[in-house]
């Protein structure tokens, strides 16, 4: 008999846990959090619903339309799209528009724009290591700096010339300056994109409905999730896990067995805890992967329209706030009280920096008076807040991770019942239907007693968000920003 610990319990995890019940297969998930869902639930305050940054739903993979569809049904809803970059005082449409651009950067910048790209195809940089180096060969310098830089630096909280190139290849693949304006005049040809950007899926409820709900159809088919429980220990042979510790909301150790192993914890962490321990060089490459965090300042405003769109970049460099939800455009049900709206501001920041260390009335303080300086309401329209602090956000792609990465995994590769699953567990930077996808293989590899898929080999590089060249065209600039935004 199969009994599957499943580490946890976020989209990949409770993925992985759906399927397997749905096979009878036993499975026991263990979440450290008193809420399922990881980074894709949603909070309730007073009534309110707030997302951890607003999460829309999209796939190629019919196989995770199919799921969401299932579980959610009629909860699960078209929403339409709108979102613009705040950038010197002014609202850029996004995606961009050429009259909007010109009238937005002016005149004298748009040629500036051009001659930038001009040289940067004339003398490109030789070098295309890093993020800089390859926007800049694809776009020029000055649209680089506009519509890239500065965003980029605030959800990484480093230069541009310390990303990696492949978080840029990965993200905006397959583009161009020429085609982002040949197609900003070009009416779009395909329909599917088109889709992408005019709308996109959502339940009622934010995400968390429809992980809140996965987690009730997992324990009705007889499968366990045990909230409040860390996995703090991962015991081994060196060729099978054996079992894992666990600690409770109470702070007593237990002792979790089984015979196949899927985590989607932090891999960094996952590492950490194996006993016996790993070699050292495993736990080198481990301490060299680091994450941003990410504080969400969710308002309440007394005020019934505050701006379509569902959510602003924030590109200014002089406030710190790098994005804005509004959840009543996402769905009106988030909000409980008509007249009023809530927003989601977000800061990025790493763990334990002066930001995140701040306290929750100074922060407020500081977001509303930001919030107030780009104009979208008075701080005292702000009738109520609360701060939640995401730690380990995004993996972060900076230069030289792979090879990391690439250790951590051979070593992993050798114990014969782990599979690793979701955005940590394969430290890859991805949405929520890349790590469901990943949860499914996994639970179908269980199913079927063989390993006929490889979590790892899961390619968020071609087949994501980013299409191929002949498809990109008319989504261009939209999906420039996909990929600058770190959403
Ligand atoms: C600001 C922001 C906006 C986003 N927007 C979108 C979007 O619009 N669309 C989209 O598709 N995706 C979006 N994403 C990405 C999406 O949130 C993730 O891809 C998805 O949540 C990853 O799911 P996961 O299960 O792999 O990981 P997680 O959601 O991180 O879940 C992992 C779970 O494991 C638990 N865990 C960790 N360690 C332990 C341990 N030791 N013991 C027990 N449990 C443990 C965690 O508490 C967590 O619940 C966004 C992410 C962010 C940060």
């Amino acid at each position: 008999m199969k009994k599957v610990i499943i580490v946890g319990a976020g989209p990949a995890g409770l993925s992985a846990g759906y399927l397997l019940e749905k096979n009878n297969t036993d499975c026991i998930l263990f979440e450290s959090e008193h809420q399922v869902g990881g980074i894709s639930k949603t909070i309730q305050y007073k009534g309110y619903f707030f997302d951890l940054g607003g999460h829309r739903f999209f796939t190629k993979f019919d196989e995770v339309n199919k799921l969401w569809e299932e579980i959610l049904d009629k909860d699960f809803r078209n929403t339409p799209r709108l979102s613009r970059i705040f950038y010197k005082n002014r609202f850029f449409n996004y995606p961009l528009t050429p009259v909007n651009a010109l009238f937005g950067v002016g005149i004298i910048d748009t040629f500036i724009i051009l001659g930038s790209y001009i040289k940067s195809k004339v003398l490109p940089c030789k070098s295309e290591e890093n993020f800089e180096q390859w926007v800049s060969n694809r776009f020029g310098r000055k649209l680089y700096s506009i519509f890239f830089k500065t965003y980029t630096e605030k959800v990484w909280g480093i230069p541009c010339s310390e990303i990696g190139s492949e978080w840029a290849a990965q993200r905006i693949k397959g583009l161009s300056l020429k085609t982002a304006i040949i197609n900003a005049f070009v009416k779009p040809r395909n329909s599917n994109i088109k889709t992408l950007i005019d709308e996109f899926k959502y339940p009622v409820l934010g995400p968390g409905m429809m992980y809140n709900e996965m987690k009730n159809r997992i324990e009705a088919m007889g499968g366990r999730v045990h909230t409040d429980c860390r996995v703090t220990r991962v015991y081994h042979d060196n060729r099978s896990i054996k079992s894992v510790e666990y600690i409770d909301k109470n702070g007593i150790h237990h002792t979790g067995e089984g015979s196949d192993f899927v985590s989607s914890m932090p891999v960094t962490e996952l590492i950490k805890a194996l006993s016996p321990s790993a070699d050292e060089a495993v736990l080198a490459a481990a301490s060299k992967l680091k994450y941003r965090s990410l504080i969400t300042i969710d308002i309440i405003v007394n005020k019934q329209n505050l701006f379509p769109d569902n959510w602003i970049y924030i590109h200014s460099p002089e406030v710190r706030l790098g994005r804005i939800q509004n959840f009543k455009n996402w769905s009106s049900r988030m909000v409980p009280d008509a007249r009023k709206s809530s927003l989601g501001l977000e800061y990025f920041c790493n763990e334990n920096d002066e930001i995140w260390n701040m306290p929750d009335a100074e922060l407020f303080r500081i977001a509303a008076a930001e919030i107030e300086r780009i104009k979208i309401c008075r701080a005292s329209d702000i009738e109520d807040f609360t701060i939640i602090r995401v730690p380990k956000a995004y993996p972060v792609y900076s230069t030289g991770y792979k090879e990391n990465v690439d250790i951590i995994k051979s070593y992993l590769k050798g114990f014969d019942n782990l599979q690793l699953i979701g955005r940590y567990g394969l430290f890859k930077y991805n949405n929520m239907d890349h790590s469901i996808i990943t949860g499914l293989q996994a639970a179908k590899n269980i199913i079927y007693g063989s390993c006929i898929h490889d979590t790892w080999e899961i390619n968020t590089d071609e087949e994501y968000q980013e299409e191929k060249q002949e498809e990109a065209d008319e989504a261009s600039f939209a999906r420039l920003k996909e990929g600058n935004s770190g959403i």
